[in-house]
């Protein structure tokens, strides 16, 4: 039986948001004060956990935060409206619109009308496409937290063997890329791909964004494989689960991550680094 590794991301997530700090310290320094506008629409409880979660990120990372929300019976051309005025305000360098947002509005139109330049989420249709060639400075901030927690590892993905079980815009496909442009050899799989055991265990490094509790099971998990676990599932008695059978395999991965306590940190670490970048990018500084 392999050592297995419990990656820790609340410790790499710190890590990260320090790093963070110092560098909007030293933006400070020469004037520039890096902001981050948050619009929230409705009353969802989990998006409101979310939006205070971000906000309190931001006061760790020493970054400006506006929060924007917004009654339920938002129409879309007044949500349209605050993003047109957020996009020309020099001061705000970063914009998110929490994710669901009522029936009424498209998610689509919503994420197209956020600049590009201000897009910390990376969901606008123009870093998609960045993101696929490999030239966006924005990174979709749960798959570059999970390349940050692999990393973390020291294993590298180069000529590795990766399958990401999932293909949502937000999380299995840009994973995909972000491993690819690390080299990795990249299996996506999904809800009709057939022999999907075989696939996992054939995998040295297994990321699952499946949304199903303890969906992985020690017989598809290759001994001393990375298993990056997204999944975050509320089971009846409350708890929280990943799409991991975190039990079952841990004894045979070399490294896998926790939920909680795995990927949830990273997401919100890299929206403030994507905050930090987007800040320098609009003002011309490294
Ligand atoms: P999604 O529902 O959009 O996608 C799920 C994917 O799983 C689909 O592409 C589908 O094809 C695939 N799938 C479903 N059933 C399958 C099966 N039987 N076999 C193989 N593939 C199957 O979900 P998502 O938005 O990508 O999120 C996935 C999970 O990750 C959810 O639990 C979500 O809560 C969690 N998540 C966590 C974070 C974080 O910060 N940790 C961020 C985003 C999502």
């Amino acid at each position: 039986m392999s050592q297995t590794k419990i990656i820790d991301g609340k410790a790499v997530s710190a890590q990260i948001k320090q790093q963070v700090a110092v560098q909007v310290s030293a933006l400070n320094e020469k004037g520039i004060q890096s902001c981050l506008a948050v619009i929230l629409v409705g009353d969802d409880p989990a998006s409101r956990v979310y939006v205070n979660n971000k906000k309190k990120a931001c006061e760790v990372c020493g970054i400006r935060s506006l929060e924007y929300t917004l009654s339920a019976q938002t129409t879309q051309d007044e949500l349209l409206a605050l993003i047109a005025k957020l996009n020309q305000d020099p001061d705000v360098n970063g914009i998110l619109v929490q994710l669901p947002l009522p029936r009424h509005i498209s998610e689509d139109a919503v994420i197209s009308a956020i600049d590009p330049a201000k897009d910390v989420d990376a969901f606008h249709p123009i870093n998609v496409g960045k993101i696929m060639q490999g030239t966006c400075t924005l990174l979709p901030c749960t798959p570059a937290g999970i390349m940050e927690l692999i990393a973390s590892t020291e294993i590298p993905v180069a000529g590795k063997d990766c399958v990401v079980i999932g293909r949502s815009n937000i999380v299995g496909k840009p994973m995909a890329m972000l491993l690819l442009h690390k080299n990795g050899t990249v299996t996506i799989c999904h809800s009709k791909t057939k022999d999907l055991k075989q696939k996992c265990k054939a995998a040295d490094i297994l990321v699952a964004a499946v949304g199903i509790p303890k969906f992985v099971t020690a017989d598809m998990v290759k001994e001393g494989a990375v298993v990056i676990d997204v999944g975050i599932n509320r089971l009846e008695d409350g708890s929280l689960c990943g799409d991991v059978d975190f039990d079952g395999v841990a004894p045979i991965a070399g490294a896998i991550t926790p939920v909680p306590g795995g990927v949830g940190p990273m997401t919100i670490a890299m929206l403030m680094q994507n905050t930090l970048t987007a800040t320098k990018d609009q003002n011309k500084v490294s």
